[in-house]
């Protein structure tokens, strides 16, 4: 029978990529007229930038926040606020200065707003650590709670990769421990995987790519659950461990969060397996902490107390203090067992349970296999969780039987067996499963208003002839002569000059050049040609026709037993290259064609489709150098600037 109790708390959240524009709609709303800015020095511009249309509002800026909230700091920064006649608090940075914010709301009664920029969490708790004679004390009061809270997805991407890391492992921290807190929630067990699930593909993704906006959003949504959960229930060992280290031993507190959570995930483990199972299924790993410890050193983090600065001999003290008080934690705590984890996390070990824990099951195999992976590239670590993820996931659901297995083994192995020089089969199965076109899309998303790229396909010849403008690319004049013309513009629909125009075609049977090897001449129907200074491109060639991708191997059988046909629709085909743009590779298609809804390769977009026009005037014939009736075909390209 499930039984819980929630309080949704009143924190107003705005969230975004520009969120702090909405600033001064929020300072209007809680009626603010005399604001104290707070940051810390580090982020003083950051702060002062961030909240720049405040200037009106604003009566001073206290810059001296520092970690762990000493009372002397907060004394201080609150005497400037009464002196400033302050009516409220704007606190720019991460949890020290949250801490500062929430400290001095505490002792002046100012309305506070906080604009996070890092993982930490804090604006969304209840929680206030102080520091005083060297003690951290800690304090839960609603009272502590900010007014707003404004996420400016933007505001983090300056964060760097260490304190990234860092603080989302921290963030990471409140999540796992909400997932086996006492007084959980179904919020809380909704948003902690959630988080999980958002750091997980995230960070590998900013680790490589820091200012990558996407992953940076997907980050500080997950901080904003991690600190909602934080807010919600009790934390556990762990935070108990981090708040020891850091408070009586001065460890920094985002690399601490990062080395002790495998350690202190593993032993709760023992105890909740069921809790955390979704920690290592997101990440991969034989157990909960395995795949924390292994997440946290494919990104980076540091792994060992000792390179954090804590002695050998602080161990056993260390243990001393986590354990001389009572608190919540799913599995008890004594001080050899904690004296042990210590040990194993200032040696930067794996944490206990992995060797325990190794054993292939139906039920961990995902977990099992990623977690022996220890690739030193950290892209390719994250690819292969991912493939062996989604592998077992598909293998769960197909439930083969060993025949049908080996089929698929046997299919591949043909699959592999039908490349040659001229034929890549494997590229042809991912265009029939539409993998080529997805791959393309992610790699393409172009500017509004720039030409679409589609498949580069398997019939691109280097080295073709660079021919004349206008120049007839069918050498054998087989076919319906085609006029083909058209401008390569850029998006403000100025000429390119000097594009080099890569282009190729099938024939009128729909069979490329290197298809027909002796019937067909060399590059035939292949040709690259320049823009000139108008932009202006044009070429001769002949009306293509729809034609089958290569049927007759193990991808064709496939797609028989699919019930699908193999026949993509008449189209030419372009690589577009000009320096200070992004190459092209691109098709146009005969709208009119009969395979133009069902390309066997997904290939056709909507602004691919060209005009493929009948003419019959004998003077337009003569004019493009031909004989008689001919298609013209005429396509402006847009080409999108370089990234
Ligand atoms: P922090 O606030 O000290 O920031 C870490 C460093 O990053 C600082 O040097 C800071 O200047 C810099 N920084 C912050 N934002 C930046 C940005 N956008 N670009 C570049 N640099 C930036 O560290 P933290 O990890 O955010 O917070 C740790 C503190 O928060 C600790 O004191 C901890 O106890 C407290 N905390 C409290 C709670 C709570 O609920 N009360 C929760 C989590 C953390």
């Amino acid at each position: 029978m499930t039984e819980f109790e929630y309080s949704p708390q009143p924190t107003r959240v705005v969230f975004g990529a520009d969120a702090t524009a909405a600033l001064p709609r929020e300072a209007e709303r809680l009626g603010l007229s005399r604001i104290l800015l707070l940051s810390t020095p580090g982020q003083s511009e950051l702060a002062r930038r961030a909240t720049r249309d405040l200037d009106s509002r604003m009566v001073g800026h206290f810059d001296e926040a520092v970690m762990h909230t000493p009372v002397t700091v907060s004394d201080q920064a609150a005497d400037q606020a009464r002196d400033l006649g302050a009516d409220a608090l704007v606190s720019v940075g991460g949890g020290s200065t949250t801490g500062l914010g929430k400290a001095v709301a505490r002792r002046t009664g100012l309305p506070h707003i906080v604009v996070p920029t890092t993982y930490a969490g804090s604006e969304m708790t209840p929680i206030l650590g102080e520091t005083e004679g060297g003690r951290k004390t800690t304090l839960r009061d609603a009272s502590l709670l900010p007014q707003t809270v404004i996420y400016d997805v933007a505001l983090t991407r300056s964060l760097p990769v260490g304190v990234t890391v860092g603080s989302a492992m921290n963030a990471m921290a409140h999540a796992v421990e909400a997932l086996y807190a006492a007084d959980r929630n179904p919020v809380t067990d909704m948003l902690a995987v959630d988080a999980i699930e958002r750091f997980a593909s995230a960070l590998p993704v900013l680790v490589a790519d820091p200012d990558n906006l996407d992953a940076r959003d997907a980050a500080l949504r997950a901080a904003w659950a991690c600190g909602t959960c934080l807010g919600q229930v009790s934390m556990g060992l762990h935070h108990k461990l981090c708040h020891v280290l850091g408070g009586t031993f001065g460890l920094p507190h985002a690399e601490t969060h990062a080395a002790i959570l495998p350690h202190a995930t593993a032993f709760n483990e023992q105890v909740v397996p069921e809790l955390l199972a979704p920690v290592a299924e997101t990440l991969g790993g034989a157990s909960a902490g395995a795949a924390l410890h292994g997440f946290a050193a494919r990104l980076g983090a540091p792994m060992a107390l000792r390179t954090l600065g804590l002695p050998k001999d602080a161990i056993d003290e260390a243990a001393r203090i986590a354990t001389e008080n009572a608190y919540a934690n799913p599995r008890a705590v004594d001080k050899d067992s904690i004296a042990g984890l210590l040990g194993r996390a200032w040696a930067g070990d794996p944490p206990a349970s992995t060797a325990d824990e190794g054993y292939f099951t139906e039920r961990n195999s995902t977990r099992i296999v990623t977690a022996r992976n220890e690739a030193a590239n950290v892209r390719l670590g994250h690819v292969m969780d991912a493939v062996t993820r989604h592998l077992h996931a598909a293998v769960k659901e197909i439930e083969p039987t060993q025949d049908e297995w080996m089929q698929a083994i046997q299919f591949l192995t043909k699959t592999g067996h039908a490349c040659n020089d001229w034929r890549q089969e494997f590229i042809l199965l991912s265009d029939v499963l539409g993998v080529s076109m997805l791959v393309d899309a992610i790699n393409n998303r172009k500017p509004t208003g720039a030409s679409e790229s589609t498949v580069l396909g398997p019939f691109h010849v280097d080295g073709a002839p660079e021919l004349e403008m206008g120049a007839d690319i069918c050498l054998d004049q087989k076919g319906e002569p085609m006029l083909v013309r058209g401008r390569i513009l850029d998006t403000a629909g100025k000429p390119v000059d000097g594009a080099k125009i890569d282009v190729w075609q099938a024939n009128d049977e729909g069979f490329y050049d290197v298809q027909q090897k002796g019937l067909q001449p060399e590059f035939n129907l292949r040709g690259v040609f320049r823009s000139g200074e108008d932009g202006r491109y044009w070429f001769r060639g002949v009306k293509p026709k729809y034609y089958p991708i290569p049927d007759d191997g193990p991808v064709g059988r496939l797609l028989q037993k699919l019930g699908r046909h193999p026949y993509r629709p008449a189209h030419l085909h372009y690589i577009i290259e000009a320096a200070g743009y992004q190459t092209l590779i691109t098709h146009i298609f005969d709208p009119d064609d009969p395979y133009i809804h069902s390309d066997a390769v997904f290939g056709v977009k909507q602004s691919l489709l060209a005009n493929f026009r009948l003419i019959e005037d004998a003077d337009a014939a003569e004019q493009a150098g031909l004989s008689g009736p001919f298609y013209l075909t005429e396509h402006d390209f847009v080409l999108a600037p370089t990234r």
